[in-house]
């Protein structure tokens, strides 16, 4: 099956994104902050260079043009656990969705929040199909 050939790199990217060992980051300016090192590479001159990431309020970063945010897992605070993924063949008289776990990220396009009920009920109907990346599990996570 294709879900079982995609699995190893969903886990890596889970590992990467939680299991990267925190660091601190003198800041230019002398401030210190918690980040994460994500890889060490040594320059041809000898020079370490840490690939890390650090936690930034939204309004210190801006985007650039022509880059793709699409994909970048977004996670709002007190917002629903999933997202209903329209397919292009979906018509209000056939249900054509995925759902995903709503920071997953293979979710793309016309996405719609939905409540742990909604989840449940469009998964139960076949009106929507379990993402093969992000697994999600309302009735699990409903208790
Ligand atoms: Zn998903």
């Amino acid at each position: 099956m294709t879900s079982q050939m995609c699995q190893p790199t969903i886990i890596i990217e889970l590992m990467y994104e939680h299991l990267a060992p925190r660091v601190t980051v003198t800041l230019p300016g002398g401030r210190v902050t918690e980040g994460r090192l994500h890889a060490r590479r040594q320059d041809s001159g000898g020079q370490w260079w840490f690939e890390v990431s650090l936690p930034m309020p939204a309004a210190d970063v801006r985007p650039i043009d022509g880059e793709n945010y699409s994909h970048v897992p977004t996670e709002r605070h007190g917002s629903p656990a999933w997202v209903l993924q329209a397919l292009r063949h979906d018509t209000p008289k056939r249900r054509a969705l995925v759902l995903h776990r709503a920071a997953c990220w293979a979710a793309e396009g016309r996405l719609t929040p939905a409540s742990d009920m909604e989840a449940i009920a469009f998964l139960r109907h076949g009106w929507a199909t379990a993402c093969d990346a992000c697994k999600p599990a309302p009735e699990a996570d409903a208790g």
